[in-house]
């Protein structure tokens, strides 16, 4: 299997982490049938550069896809991708666990990334189902409330001070010293992990839009490499419309994208409630614009207090999603208002995350106190 850049198209035999030229790589496109088996990874057996090691897996992917009432508001028909329920609370673990069966096969005997939320927990809770060892880099203004959900795997977790955004790169030259396979944002296996969102979506229908909330870029790019190799293959007739949504107070991308140009730019003084999707300099912002060029998709960034309503509409459904991962309700509210989406079509948001992870965003609301001789007073 050859991987290949898809900025400068120079391709490897070797699995290289990135490209000379600076980029990302990423596997060249599988052209496949898909098999009948249980699981995602099953299903699409011949879909993945390296055989999933299904004794590792901890049940991810294979997620339910839930119809929701919020179109009807809104003129569309709204599934929501539901993430959360993944073993660490979030779409990670499905890049985490490919990852991991190829380092767990190429004879790594630990793993690393260089993140804060929930990349972190994902790849210490597989390293420790894998029994490797983990080293996860952190910045120093990291909470301990978010260590904790990563230390109690048993990860080894490294603060570093200083310039946050090098250590992408300083990471891998870590790991290539010592023999730890780092498993970042845009890491090729993580980034053919995220493409079971795509095939399990096509499994059920064919929507005409796709939200997904973007930070490095690396679901964007696995969500539209999944769909083109169905396309590819036969499998499914048309793509849908892809949407990169990403918060304003960090939208890079966005940014890149409206002003046409074709590699992004550091955003500087990041804000935004939504700090899962608030990298300044997305290692996979090049080849996202790229895709966003070549197949006429959009970008959308939300504000702050759009997120927060969105997420608060989410939580009144039954979901509890993170503030990132409500960023694509509030970008449809957007699309609709400005008349690009049409009334009726078929749109898929991704809720990447759980709120758990995020419970100081929320307030708390509707609580009434009676004592106990008061009870009586309670109304429906
Ligand atoms: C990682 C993450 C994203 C963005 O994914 P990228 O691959 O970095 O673009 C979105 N939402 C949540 C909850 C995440 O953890
Ligand atoms: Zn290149």
């Amino acid at each position: 299997m050859k991987l290949r850049c898809p900025i400068c198209g120079k391709t490897y035999d070797e699995p290289v982490q990135r490209c000379e030229c600076g980029e990302p790589v990423e596997f060249e496109a599988f052209k496949a049938e898909p098999y009948l088996g249980k699981t995602v990874w099953e299903r699409f057996w011949e879909f993945w550069p390296v055989e999933p090691a299904m004794e590792l897996s901890l049940g991810e992917g294979d997620t339910p896809l839930v119809k929701s009432k919020l179109g009807k508001e809104l003129g569309v028909r709204l599934y929501l991708k539901n993430e959360t329920v993944n073993p660490t609370w979030s779409f990670k673990d499905r890049g985490t666990f490919l990852a991991v069966s190829y380092a767990a096969r190429a004879g790594y005997k630990a793993i690393g990334t260089v993140s804060t939320g929930n990349m972190a927990a994902s790849v210490a809770a597989y390293a420790a189902r894998a029994g490797l060892k983990a080293k996860i880099l952190v910045s120093e203004s990291t909470s301990e409330e978010k260590l904790k959900a990563v230390s109690v795997y048993g990860a080894d977790v490294i603060r570093v001070r200083g310039d946050y955004g090098r250590l992408y790169f300083e990471s891998l030259k870590l790991g290539e010293k010592l023999g730890i396979y780092f498993i970042n944002s845009d890491n090729p296996f993580r980034v053919e992990g995220y493409k079971g969102i795509a095939f399990e979506i096509a499994e059920e229908l064919t929507p005409d839009y796709v939200l997904i909330p973007t930070s490095s870029g690396g679901l964007f790019r696995g969500i539209a490499k999944g769909l083109i190799e169905l396309k590819e293959s036969g499998l499914i007739e048309e793509l849908p419309t892809l949407v990169a949504v990403q918060a304003e107070g960090c939208s890079p991308i966005c940014r890149a994208f409206k002003e046409g140009r074709e590699r992004i730019e550091r955003f500087e003084n990041p804000k935004t409630v939504a700090k899962a999707i608030a990298n300044p300099y997305p290692p996979s912002g090049n080849a996202v614009l790229k895709l966003l060029r070549e197949f006429g998709w959009k970008c959308t960034s939300v504000s702050d207090e759009e997120i927060l309503e969105a997420q608060g509409e989410l939580a009144k459904e039954g979901l509890f999603v993170q503030p990132a991962s409500a960023t694509g309700i509030a970008a449809l509210k957007k699309l609709m208002e400005r008349g690009e989406t049409e009334e009726g079509a078929k749109v898929v948001s991704i809720l990447t995350g759980s709120g758990l992870k995020t419970l100081h965003t929320v307030q708390t609301r509707g609580i009434k106190e009676y004592p106990p001789e008061k009870l009586g007073e309670v109304t429906i």
